[in-house]
This record gives structure tokens, sequence and C-alpha cells, in this order.
């Protein structure tokens, strides 16, 4: 009896000997090194990645979504001059060739009535419709032809030690097996409820932000833009843009504490035809979204050898379309940061990362907290006065005449002042 048991718990033993040399083979295998791990496989995440790959630099790019999903997330619409210039000088102005659409010539309504608006033809604009998704399908095309490192559906992803001299991200695949990542640095580009701000120590970070006190019902819908363009009214703003030869964006100005549920589609087509003043067309609803609108900088925009881009470092409002412009903006600042680093082993340009990038992105939250501020005082009286109302309208009149206000808003809306 005693020899049996003895036999048992030597193979027991054994079992466990095999399986624990097992684990530490896995182990070993799932342990990788690279030079930068991107957290966020978006419009940062993606144009970094290919900026970097372009220059030999090793990248790993985690994405906790599937590619179909990603692929098909829709947002923004168009990439301003600056973006479009800054893809054509890597050699990546392919990636803006986005569906064909029509050329919806954006109106002004006010009060329920046309503008005769004739805004100048800017020879100078490179800007594209390309509606985001678009983006992203072509960035993740070009890396991944290009040999890239891009993993889909990696959960749990958490970053260690990017206060030291070499961070290390973990993160579970669909499969359920964990990899740890050695790098030298990493790109949080997880946007604004990612795991790579939150992975910065309370108090590291300061957060400057402005609420404006109402929401956009931001809404999806299966139909060409028409009439195309934005509507101030007392009732609140509204906007039917372009997002491809079938689909536009409608947005309403609504109070922050209401719920999609008080929106079914009847309300919202006839709210549109009533801030627009005239029939809007119509088509299926596929999504609807409630964005409060807010600005928010956080600032430095690095922790260690944590990087902060795109929206994981500031939100700008809706009104302005400078949320990809500042993603894309972040994503070549860094990229050339490191490459300088790695290269030419100097990192003057990475110690100013963050003071670079904020730099232009405080110029653009200027920007965009004017223009918020503008179209939704003009309107709806309730929320600033009626003194900031007719403020708003005389800075709008202002625009229409004189042709310096309108150079700078030109500037400003094609990304390059
Ligand atoms: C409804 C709507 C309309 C908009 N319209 C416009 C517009 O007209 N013009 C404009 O310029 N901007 C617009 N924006 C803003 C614009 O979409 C963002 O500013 C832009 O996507 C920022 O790029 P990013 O790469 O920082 O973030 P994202 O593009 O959001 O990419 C972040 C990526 O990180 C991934 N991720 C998140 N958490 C994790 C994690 N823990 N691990 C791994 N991956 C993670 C996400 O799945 C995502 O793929 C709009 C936004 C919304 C919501």
């Amino acid at each position: 009896m005693a020899v049996h048991r003895l036999a048992v718990s030597a193979a027991e033993a054994t079992v466990v000997l095999v399986h624990a040399l097992a684990a530490c083979f896995r182990e070993a295998r799932k342990s990788m090194n690279t030079a930068v791990v991107i957290v966020g496989a978006g419009v940062a995440g993606l144009t970094l990645g290919n900026f970097l790959q372009r220059n030999g630099i090793g990248c790993i790019m985690l994405e906790k979504h599937s590619r179909e999903y990603v692929e098909q997330r829709q947002r923004a619409g168009t990439i301003d001059s600056r973006g479009v210039r800054m893809f054509r000088e890597w050699g990546l102005e392919a990636v803006v060739e986005g569906d064909p659409i029509p050329q919806a010539e954006g109106g002004f309504f006010i009060d329920g009535a046309e503008l005769p608006v004739e805004f100048e033809d800017d020879d100078n604009s490179d800007s594209r419709f390309c509606p985001q998704q678009v983006l992203v399908r072509n960035l993740t095309d070009v890396f991944l032809r290009g040999g890239g490192d891009l993993r889909f559906e990696a959960v749990d992803v958490s970053l260690e030690g990017v206060d030291g001299e070499r961070p290390v991200v973990r993160y579970r695949d669909a499969a359920g097996s964990t990899t740890v990542i050695g790098c030298d640095f990493v790109a949080g580009c997880d946007g604004d409820r990612g795991v790579s701000r939150a992975t910065i120590p309370a108090g590291a970070l300061t957060r400057y932000a402005h609420e404006y006190g109402y929401a956009w019902l931001s809404v999806l819908a299966e139909v060409p833009a028409n009439p195309s363009g934005m509507a101030i009214h007392s009732r609140g703003l509204a906007g039917v843009i372009p997002r491809g030869a079938t689909a536009s964006r409608l947005y309403l100005q609504i109070p922050l504490d209401d719920t999609v549920a008080q929106w079914p589609d009847e309300r919202i087509w006839r709210e549109l035809d009533a801030r627009f003043g005239t029939p809007v067309a119509t088509g299926r609803i596929i999504d609807k979204q409630l964005v409060p609108l807010r600005s928010v900088v956080y600032s430095p925009m690095s922790y260690g050898r944590l990087y902060l881009l795109g929206d994981a470092a500031h939100i700008v409002p809706p009104m302005s379309a400078k949320g990809i412009h500042l993603a894309l903006y972040d994503a070549e600042v860094f990229a050339r940061a490191v490459i300088q680093r790695i290269q030419k082993d100097d990192a003057s340009l990475l110690d100013s990362y963050s003071e670079t990038c904020l730099r232009h992105i405080w110029n653009y939250q200027a920007f965009a907290a004017w223009i918020t501020e503008v179209m939704h005082n003009a309107g709806d009286a309730s929320y600033a006065g009626e003194f900031r109302k007719q403020i708003a309208r005389a800075e709008l009149q202002r625009q229409w005449t004189s042709p310096a206000a309108n150079r700078l808003f030109g500037e400003l809306t094609a990304g390059v002042n």
C-alpha cells in the first residue's frame, strides 16, 4: 500500500512538473519584445503604425475590437487639407481615397430660411470627403500588407512599468492566452475611455475641461444628405452632413438630460424639418447616440515612457470637426520623435512631444470652442441668453462680410493655421 502511494505521488509529481514546464514554455513563447506597443487601432494608432513601419521601427498594435467592427464604425467624414498633405508627404495619399461621394454643397439655414451665402472656392484646399471607417480600413490594409503586426480582439490590456526603462504590456487574445510584450515606448491611442490614460497615477496629469451645457443627438441614416448643411434655429442647432453616397449624419442640439428613447425616428425627422424650414429627405435610421458637448485637454500628454495620442489626450466638440485633425497631428509628431530617438539616438523631439502637441491643440481648442458657441448661441437663447445670441449673430455676419475673417476661418478649417 505504501509502495503504491509512493508510486502515485511520483506520477503526480511528474505530471505537475510536465505541466509547469509546459506553462514555462508557453509563457516563453508568448513573451516578446518590440520598440513600440501601440494600444488602439483607430485613426491615431494606425497612422502611427504605418509611419513607424515605413521607417523600419518595430511595433505591435493591440486593438480590443474585431477587424470587422473597427472597419465599419462610422464617425467623421472629412480629412482636412493638413491631413491629406501629411499622408501625401509620407507616401500614403491613397489611404484618403474614400468612397465616391457626390459633391454636396453645404448650405446655411437661419430661422428656417436658406441664406444666400456664396462661399469662395478655395483652390488651395486639399480636404477630402473620406468617411472615418474608410480611412481606418485603408490604413489597416496598408499596414498589414507591409507585414505589420496588428492583433485584433486583444482584451484586458494592461501596462506595467511605464515609468521605468522597459515597460511591459500584457493582453489576452481571443483564445484566452496571455501575451507579455516588453517595449521601449507605449503609444496610448485608445481613445477617451481606454486603458492607457487610466494607467497614469492620479495627480500626474492636469485635466482642463469645459462643458457646453447641451448635447447632440447624433444619428446615422441611410439617405443622401438633402438638404445638406447646418441650420441655426431658436429650437436649437441642426445638421445634415453627407457620409457617403447613400448615408448621412443628422445632428440635433438637445438638452443634456434627454435620452435616446425620447427621440423616436418620427420625432427626429419632424424636428429636422422644423429647424431647416424645409423637408429633409428621410431614410432608415441605423444608429442614434447622445454626445454631450465638451472640450477636454490632459497635460502633459506623457508619463514616463507612455505617450498619449488623439482622443486619449483631448476631446473637441464635434461642431469643429477637428477630432481627426488632432489625432493625425499627434501621430505625426510622435512618429518623428520616435524615429529620431531610435535612428539617431536623439531624444529631443520625444522630450518636447507634449509641449509641441499642446501648443497646436490649444489653438484648435480655441477654434472649436469659438465655432461651437457661435453656432449654438446664435439659435436657442435659452442656454446663453439673448445678449450672447446677438453677439453670435454679429460674429456670423462678420464671417460673411469680412475677407480677413473668412481667410482665417479657411485656414483653421483646412487645419493649416
Ligand atoms: C459620433 C461621432 C462623430 C464624430 N464626427 C467627427 C467629425 O465629423 N470630424 C472629426 O474630425 N471627428 C469626429 N469625431 C471624433 C473622431 O472620431 C475622433 O476624434 C477620432 O476617432 C480620434 O481618433 P483616435 O485614434 O484618438 O481614437 P479612436 O479612433 O476612437 O481609436 C481608438 C481605438 O482604441 C481602441 N481601444 C479602446 N480601448 C482599448 C483597449 N483597452 N485596448 C485596446 N484597444 C482599445 C478602440 O476600439 C479604437 O479602435 C466624431 C466622433 C463621434 C463619436
